[in-house]
């Protein structure tokens, strides 16, 4: 009997664990990510709150698993291009956008990189460093096959260079190459695209942009990652230094009525997460969390901002900041603030390097998504799941979300939404309840 099949839209943490659920009862399972590799946010970070467990030693088997399981399809450099129908029995539409490689062929050896003469800020390493315009976007990724930046290649742009093409002895190049349209029936489809980073440098206050040592949370991620650019060595931007002085302001942008008014739901336990690493990298560095209220309502959550105050010595610190600039020229920030529940007296902190927390937000083809899938966006952009009794239901029956796409979640509910997703796909096809 031929397989039902289920659509996959993303390929984060929730996206993976849904697939791999999906295809494990027996579903055929066509898992579609926008960017060259699986993996998501989870892929860029250090480590885990609460128990700072290695974040890619828990996601890296996933995601072989998800490349070797003979019931899942992984359509990478793709995205959702038509949805006509009703469950069961959609009929979808997928983009593989040409990534001007022959797949089959490259064997990622890497002699194509070594020679391309293009350089552009690594998404990955949120600007931090840069990758070519023929890139694998890290060094676990999924699958390990280049792609071409069509929009930085100056054969492509300007039909000049050519130089992969001649040092690719597995003739894997392919200038000609154009996008394929996949189209297939499937019985569900799962909605798993995850969050953006709000833009800091719209809150010209913060400093994001202008100060040098002003570092978003995720840049910080990759800061601690020994296979980040500075190889897990805590060092600010503007010379390399360690701080000495490393603060952190929580809800830029969160629950703010002038820009996101939710909350964005993990930044406590991560900026709490990594203080403690921090401090672990650099036991000499005074730590700060400058915070409108502390959030830590998971399961030992409280305990983990408890060990940070008692073993790691972090500081925390209820304020607003008013305003962040550079310290003195180059490097270095100050950060004018008030004391809460004291006199309200203003303060001015130096600190070598400051992290910010902003808002994370919808992603931003939710709204493109919405129009292909018939589905509905709450007020803040996320999809809206209307039942109580199935919370992973959107508005649109046999269409279901899991993880960031719902709304703000960390890893472990976005793990059980993801599994409660494969439970909800395989009672709506085989004839469950409405
Ligand atoms: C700095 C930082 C630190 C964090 N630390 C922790 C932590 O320690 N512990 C914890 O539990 N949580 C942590 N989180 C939260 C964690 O990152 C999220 O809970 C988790 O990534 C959600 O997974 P997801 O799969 O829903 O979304 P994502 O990780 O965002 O994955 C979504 C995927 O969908 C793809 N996609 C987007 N749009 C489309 C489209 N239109 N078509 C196809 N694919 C698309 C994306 O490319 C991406 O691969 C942290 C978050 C941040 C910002
Ligand atoms: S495209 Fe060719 S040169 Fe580049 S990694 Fe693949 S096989 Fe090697
Ligand atoms: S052809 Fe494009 S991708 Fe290839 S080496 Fe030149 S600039 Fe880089």
């Amino acid at each position: 009997m031929e397989k039902k099949k289920v659509v996959v839209v993303g390929g984060g943490i929730a996206g993976i664990q849904a697939s791999l659920d999906l295809a494990d009862r027996g579903f055929e399972v066509h898992l579609v990510e926008k960017s060259p590799s699986i993996g998501g946010h989870m892929a860029q970070l250090d480590k885990t709150f609460p128990t700072n467990d290695c974040s890619m030693c828990i996601l890296s088997p996933k995601m072989i698993s998800c490349a070797d399981h003979d019931n899942i399809v992984l359509h990478t450099y793709s995205e959702l291009e038509a949805v006509e129908g009703a469950a069961p029995s959609f009929k979808v539409a997928i983009r593989e956008k040409a990534r001007y490689i022959d797949v089959d062929r490259c064997t990622a050896c890497g002699d194509c990189v070594a020679k391309c003469p293009v350089k552009v800020p690594s998404e990955f390493e949120e600007g931090l460093t840069i990758r070519k315009a023929i890139y694998i976007p890290f060094p676990q990724a999924v699958p390990m096959k280049m792609t071409i930046d069509k929009d930085q290649c100056r054969k492509l742009t300007e039909d000049k260079c050519g130089v992969c093409k001649k040092v690719c002895q597995a003739e894997a190049v392919d200038y000609e190459q154009e996008d394929d349209i996949i189209e297939l029936d499937a019985a569900a489809i799962v909605v798993a695209n995850g969050f953006d980073m709000m833009d800091a440098s719209t809150m010209p206050q913060y400093g994001f942009g202008v100060c040098k040592d002003v570092v978003t949370s995720l840049q910080l991620e990759r800061i601690l990652s020994a296979s980040g650019p500075t190889s897990g060595h805590l060092q600010r931007p503007s010379d390399g230094n360690e701080p000495k002085k490393l603060g952190f302001v929580q809800c830029v942008g969160s629950r703010d009525t002038r820009t996101h008014s939710y909350c964005s739901s993990v930044c406590c336990m991560y900026a709490t997460k990594e203080a403690i690493l921090a401090r672990e990298h650099a036991p000499d560095v005074q730590i700060t969390i400058f915070y409108m209220d502390m959030r830590a309502t998971g399961k030992g959550f409280q305990e983990f901002v408890s060990r940070a105050k008692d073993s790691y010595d972090v500081r925390y610190v209820r304020t607003r900041p008013a305003m962040i600039q550079s310290a003195n020229g180059e490097s270095g920030v100050l950060m004018s603030y008030e004391t809460r529940g004291l006199a309200g007296e203003p303060v001015t902190e130096e600190l070598d390097l400051l992290v910010l927390c902003p808002a994370l937000v919808p992603a931003k083809d939710n709204y493109s998504l919405t129009k292909i899938l018939g589905t509905e966006l709450d007020a803040d952009g996320f999809f809206v799941t209307p039942k109580l009794a199935y919370p992973t239901d959107t508005t649109v029956y046999g269409v279901l979300v899991c993880g960031f796409a719902s709304g703000p979640i960390d890893i472990p509910d976005s793990v059980s939404q993801a599994s409660a997703v494969a439970a909800r796909a395989a009672e709506i096809i085989e004839g469950g309840r409405a």
